[in-house]
C-alpha cells in the first residue's frame, strides 16, 4: 500500500485515469443513496471481485458504467489486482488482507468525494 497523497498525486498526471469522471447519472445516484452507503458497495465490489487471490476475469472485473464506484475505480486504478500492484503496490497473487480492502475503499472514497459536488476533475 503506499502513501494516498502520492497516489493521487501520479493518477492526477495520467491522462488516462484524468479523464473517469462520475456522469450526470453516477453523482444523482451519489446523492440520493449518500457516500456512506455507496462505500459499502464499494466494500462489498471489493470483497467480491478482487479480494481473492486469482479474481475471476481479472482485468476484466470491473464494469465500466453503471456504478459511481466503477467509474471511481477505474479512476484510482483500483479495477483489478494487475493496477493494484502498479499502482498501489498490492502484489497479486495472494488474498487481500483486510487493511488492504479498507485501503481501496478508501481510496475510492476519496476519489467519491472529490468528485461528487462538481463535475469537474
Ligand atoms: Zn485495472
Amino acid at each position: 500500500m503506499r502513501d494516498l497523497d502520492e497516489v493521487f498525486a501520479a493518477l492526477d498526471r495520467n491522462a488516462f485515469r484524468r479523464r473517469q469522471v462520475l456522469g450526470a447519472k453516477d453523482r444523482r445516484y451519489l446523492q440520493q443513496r449518500g457516500l456512506d452507503t455507496v462505500l459499502q458497495h464499494a466494500a462489498d465490489f471489493v470483497a467480491r471481485r478482487l479480494a481473492d487471490a486469482q479474481p475471476v476475469n481479472d482485468g476484466r472485473q470491473t464494469p465500466w458504467r453503471g456504478h459511481p464506484v466503477f467509474t471511481a475505480q477505474h479512476a484510482t486504478a483500483t479495477c483489478c489486482r494487475g493496477c493494484l500492484a502498479q499502482w498501489h503496490a498490492i502484489e497479486a497473487g495472494r488474498p487481500l488482507t483486510d487493511d488492504e480492502r479498507r485501503y481501496v475503499v478508501e481510496v475510492i472514497g476519496r476519489w467519491l468525494r472529490r468528485h461528487a459536488v462538481s463535475a469537474e476533475r
